[in-house]
Parts: C-alpha cells; sequence; structure tokens
C-alpha cells in the first residue's frame, strides 16, 4: 500500500480507493461482488474491507478478502477489542493467505452487548495490534485517523501522539474517519507534519446520497454535518436532497485533492452509483 501511494505521488496523481463491508449472509453476497466488479470498471489502485469488531464477522471479512484480493490490492482492517493474541496472530495469518496487500490495524469499539470487551481482550490499542503484526508478518499497516479529533482523546495533540507511536511501530499509512469539513482535514495533516510525521493521510468520503443515513452514520461516530447542508437536506424532498448531497460530496472531494490529500477513499456502503458518480465527479476516472 505504501509503494502504491508513493509510486502515485511519484506521478504526481491521485489515487482512488474504495472501502466495502462484509454482508450479513451469503444472499447479498452476489450484489457486493457486482458492486465490486462495477467499481473495479474505474480502475481504482486499491480497495479495503471492513471487519466486526470482536471478530464478530470475521469469517465473512475473511471470505470478501479471498475475493477481491486477487484481483486487486486489498486492505484487511483487523480489529482488536476483545481479542487474544492468538486468535489475532490467526487472523494475521490468514489475511496473508487470503493475499491481502495491507492491514488496517484498528482497536474496534465495543460491541453494544459487551461494554466490557476492551476489558477482556489481551490486546488493547491498535498500537499493540500494530506492533503484533509488524512482529507476525511484512505486510503493509495502516491505521486510522480523526480529523475531529478521536471521541476518547482529550485533544488533536494527544491523537497525534499515539500516530507517531503507531508510525515509529512500523504504520506507514492512514485513513480517516468520514467527516465533512476540509479544514480539519488540512489541519490533521498540517499539525501531523509539524509533529514530524510524514505518513500519507488518505481522507475517507462517505458520498451523501442517502440524506437519512448519512447523518445518521455521521451522528454515530461524531461527525459534524455543516448546519447549512443539514438545513438544506431537511428541506429538499427525496431526489432534491440526493441532488444537494452529491453535488456537496463531489465538490468536498475535489477541495480535499486541491489541499493536498493524495487520494480519496470512498466509502461505498456497498453500491456502486453513488461512488461512482463521486469518483467521476472529482475526475479521479
Ligand atoms: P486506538 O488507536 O487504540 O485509540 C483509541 C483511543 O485510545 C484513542 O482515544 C487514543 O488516543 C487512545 N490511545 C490509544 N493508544 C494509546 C496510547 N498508547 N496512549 C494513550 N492513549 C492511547 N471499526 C470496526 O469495528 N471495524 C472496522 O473495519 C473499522 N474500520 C475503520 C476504518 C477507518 C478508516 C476508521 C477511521 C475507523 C474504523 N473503525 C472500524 C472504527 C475504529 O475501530 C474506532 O473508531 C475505534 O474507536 C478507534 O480505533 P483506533 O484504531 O483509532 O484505536
Amino acid at each position: 500500500m505504501k509503494s502504491i501511494l508513493e509510486k502515485a505521488k511519484a506521478e504526481s496523481r491521485f489515487t482512488l480507493s474504495f472501502e466495502y463491508f462484509p454482508t450479513k449472509d451469503d444472499s447479498a453476497n452476489q450484489s457486493l461482488f457486482d458492486t465490486f466488479d462495477q467499481l473495479n470498471q474505474l480502475s481504482p489502485d486499491f480497495v479495503s474491507v471492513t471487519y466486526g469488531a470482536g471478530g464478530s464477522n470475521r469469517e465473512r471479512s475473511l471470505a470478501v478478502l479471498d475475493h477481491m484480493s486477487p484481483v486487486i490490492p486489498t486492505i484487511g482492517h483487523l480489529t482488536c477489542v476483545g481479542a487474544s493474541r492468538q486468535s489475532t496472530t490467526e487472523m494475521v495469518q490468514r489475511f496473508e493467505q487470503a493475499g491481502v496487500a495491507a492491514i488496517l490495524a484498528l482497536r474496534g469499539d465495543p460491541p453494544k452487548d459487551n461494554p466490557a470487551a476492551l476489558a477482556q481482550g489481551e490486546i488493547k490499542t491498535a498500537l499493540e495490534l500494530v506492533e503484533l503484526a509488524q512482529s507476525l508478518s511484512k505486510l503493509d499497516v495502516g491505521v486510522a485517523t480523526f480529523p475531529e479529533v478521536h471521541p476518547e482523546s482529550v485533544d488533536l495533540a494527544h491523537d497525534l501522539k499515539v500516530l507517531a507511536l503507531k508510525a515509529s511501530a512500523g504504520a506507514s499509512f492512514a485513513i480517516t474517519q468520514l467527516f465533512f469539513s476540509v479544514d480539519m482535514y488540512t489541519n490533521l495533516v498540517d499539525q501531523a507534519r509539524a509533529a514530524g510525521l510524514e505518513m500519507p493521510i488518505v481522507p475517507g468520503l462517505l458520498p451523501i446520497s442517502n440524506a437519512k443515513q448519512v447523518l445518521r452514520m455521521a451522528a454515530m461516530s461524531g461527525a459534524a454535518v455543516p448546519t447549512e447542508l443539514v438545513a438544506r437536506l431537511d428541506s429538499a424532498n427525496e431526489e432534491e436532497s440526493r441532488k444537494i448531497g452529491m453535488d456537496h460530496s463531489i465538490a468536498f472531494g475535489r477541495q480535499l485533492l486541491a489541499a493536498g490529500a493524495p487520494g480519496l477513499h470512498i466509502f461505498t456502503l456497498n453500491q456502486s452509483d453513488a461512488a461512482r458518480e463521486v469518483a467521476l465527479g472529482v475526475g479521479l476516472a
């Protein structure tokens, strides 16, 4: 992944990438794989596949990695909340067998039905997961970053200290949480660079094709949606609201690239239309 990002930078080119999540059951898999095929026609640089915190859907994540890795460089997300050292070691090995290009090392959040999971697990932070993954494999390791500051952190300076520890442990790239303000991204990157952190920080972009769904996800992740945008979305009918949201997403993507982002990582929600519209709209496809 590091090499893909570095090569694109050397060629003065932006990367295009897509995030997918494993489906809840086999019947939805065909639709996911159809979306994957459709978006691959845009020649993305890489894709990533999420992982259920607590390993709830580990077999489903692995099945998706098995499907995607042979086709395109694929990042497997891996969480450690509630996990044992042994089970995490096995997962890193299975990711390698699946042929992933990199691991996105995440802590994950404790599942609602087991808030004590963090205390029960053997690996408590993403930093420990970065260290373990580095000791077990030669795969690139990436991490999460938070333009609006991690909800449990006191401030961005603390987040950046943790990011620096992860970089020292071998993390070589970062992908951000969803967010809606270019200033937050530039502030994160500027402060990271000032702290001596050189790793590429790829912004995650969630297309606003379904306003209700996006506002719900934003609330869950603590991302602030500009009040003026919320007001416009709220006062529009469904069709208008999709247009307002998508126009905003495309403009936002363009602004991020103009502000120096290495590329865009588009959260597809396993749907191709909105992701394709953004990729085309910003000129990455
Ligand atoms: P950590 O780095 O462990 O940080 C958690 C908190 O602990 C932070 O406040 C941090 O400051 C603090 N902390 C950590 N280490 C230290 C230290 N050494 N000293 C002091 N404080 C410390 N969740 C999933 O369940 N599955 C997914 O697939 C998934 N994919 C994601 C992809 C992206 C791009 C992003 C941004 C998030 C994703 N998440 C996913 C959510 C993520 O797991 C949660 O946001 C989680 O709360 C934070 O994970 P982290 O890796 O930043 O944790």
